[in-house]
């Protein structure tokens, strides 16, 4: 028995928007929306109206039409992973949830692509082509949760964006429903050729936070699966130490797969979760991913090992098997679902700097979080300079929720003054809007909301996202508490 719903909408509209979908993928409930109320951001949270759960791109149209109809805002969601409060429901309204549209429609070897619907989950696309010997590149440590339309919301990137690139280096063009309703497609199409006709808009609405309109099929590039890896663990006395070694394997022109660090707070979180055997009392650990042929790989795996020893690497340990590389790599994926031995809550920021100022800007997370008395394990994208800072607090403490916003801005803040940018690949959000002014200029920001004016002119898809000025917060959240 479903319950009560939230106020504020008709329940003609629910009955309406239950003769598109069903009534089962109607939630109304103030119960059921729970789940809605954000994504892995948790500080801000707000119940949508009403989540609806479309099965088909024309479910979807047809639900769009009557919120345009209405003029009710829109949120597009897939699993909700974003750790930017990319999915919140600022003022409520009508939360589209892609995730009964997960099928993998087509796979064309030859021509290494595939036709995937928006709910599919990132890691069902390479399960389902690695028997051809291909692979879905874009690999984000979610990626056993996380859709390919919350990827292309939010551009997403992984371990492997060192070499290969972000969601939008794969995504050969995608099917988008517009806020008005209307359906059109950008960028290449399954029938056309590689060519685009007329502009090329295919890059236009991706990374836009569902602010353009709702994803419901993609076109994804596959690569060739590498025919070898190499996959080595660095075990360093200190941070400093590892990133300096980060900073060498660049300089000497090896560009490897994935090029990851964990401090040492994490890996022992890491290792208390998961048992892989990371060594407790290491300063920081460093795994390297080389692939490719298998012929040059054992040079490039020596260079990285001497280069780390240079750097003073304690031990340097070569995976010996496909299933301690898995092993390997499982354990750095779920490194943020090991948080939860550490503390009750995190934020997980998502900064970068260049690879060079990389040292500097653990030495001075390692200070705010001296200054400011909270814990700071860092896990993140090292070859990148993409750092993931998850900053521990416990939300039932105002003050503490005041300190983890307040080191979060120092971080962010510091990320812009050495040349880097406020995001490497989790977005803006609500998160982090006001940063937007301090990276773009004014001229900047003008620019792209008048690109946004010409997918969504009445601004109801994904609102008070990304801009800096638009409105904030919802009913409850921990920051409001905090700054009240
Ligand atoms: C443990 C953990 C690890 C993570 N690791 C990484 C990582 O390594 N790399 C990385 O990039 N991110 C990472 N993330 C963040 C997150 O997983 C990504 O941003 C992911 O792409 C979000 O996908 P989702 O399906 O959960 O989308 P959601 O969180 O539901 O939505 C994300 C954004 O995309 C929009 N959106 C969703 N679906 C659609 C659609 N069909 N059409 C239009 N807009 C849509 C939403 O409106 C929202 O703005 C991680 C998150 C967690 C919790």
């Amino acid at each position: 028995m479903p319950s009560t719903p939230r106020p504020g909408l008709d329940p003609a509209l629910l009955d309406e928007f239950r003769r598109i979908v069903g009534d089962a993928y109607v939630i109304a409930g103030r119960q059921e929306l729970l789940v809605y109320e954000c994504g892995a951001y948790t500080l801000e949270r707000n119940l949508p109206h009403v989540v609806v759960l479309p099965a088909s791109t024309e479910e979807v149209a047809a639900v769009a039409r009557v919120c345009a109809r209405e003029g009710l805002p829109i949120i597009p969601r897939g699993a909700g992973t974003s750790l930017s409060g990319t999915v919140l429901a600022v003022e409520g309204g009508v939360m589209i949830a892609l995730t009964r549209m997960t099928r993998l429609v087509s796979i064309d070897v030859r021509n290494r692509r595939a036709l995937v619907e928006a709910g599919c989950v990132n890691a069902w696309v390479t399960q389902a082509v690695k028997g051809h010997g291909l692979l879905y590149a874009p690999d984000p440590s979610s990626q056993t949760a996380c859709t390919i339309g919350g990827n292309v919301g939010t551009n997403s990137g992984g371990p492997h964006t060192l070499k290969y690139g972000v969601t939008t280096h794969h995504v050969l063009g995608y099917e988008l429903v517009l806020p008005s309703g209307e359906v059109t497609w950008l960028g290449t199409t399954w029938e056309g050729g590689e060519d685009v006709d007329g502009l090329d808009l295919r890059g236009a609405a991706i990374g836009t936070e569902g602010m353009f309109g709702i994803v419901t099929r993609v076109l994804v590039r596959l690569i060739r699966a590498p025919q070898a890896y190499k996959t080595l663990l660095g075990v360093f006395e200190t941070v400093e130490d590892a990133s300096q070694a980060v900073s060498d394997i660049i300089r000497a022109g090896i560009v490897p797969a994935a090029l990851e660090m964990m401090d040492q707070l994490i890996t022992q979180a890491v290792e208390q979760a998961y048992k892989f055997g990371f060594p407790m009392d290491a300063g920081a650990v460093l795994i390297v991913e080389l692939d490719g042929l298998a012929p040059g790989l054992e040079r490039q795996a020596q260079s990285v090992t001497e280069i780390c020893r240079r750097r003073r690497a304690r031990e340097v340990r070569l995976a010996q098997t496909e299933q301690q590389r898995a092993e390997l790599w499982k354990s750095r994926k779920r490194a943020f679902g090991a948080i939860g031995r550490l503390s009750p809550n995190f934020i997980t920021q998502d900064g970068v700097v260049p690879r060079s100022k990389l040292t500097e800007m653990m030495r001075f997370i390692e200070e705010c979080s001296r200054r400011h008395g909270l814990r700071i394990p860092n896990v993140f994208h090292a070859g990148d300079g993409n750092l993931h800072p998850l900053v521990l607090y416990d939300e039932r403490d105002p003050e503490q929720v005041r300190k983890a916003l307040l080191i979060s801005d120092e971080i962010l803040t510091q990320c812009i003054a050495l040349g880097g940018s406020v995001t490497g690949e989790h977005g803006i959000g609500t998160e982090k809007m006001d940063f937007m002014a301090k990276q773009f200029s004014k001229d900047d920001l003008e620019a792209m909301k008048q690109l946004r004016a010409v997918f969504d002119p009445q601004t109801r898809c994904n609102p008070h996202k990304m801009f800096p000025g638009s409105k904030k917060c919802g009913d409850f959240h921990p920051k409001k508490q905090a700054a009240a």
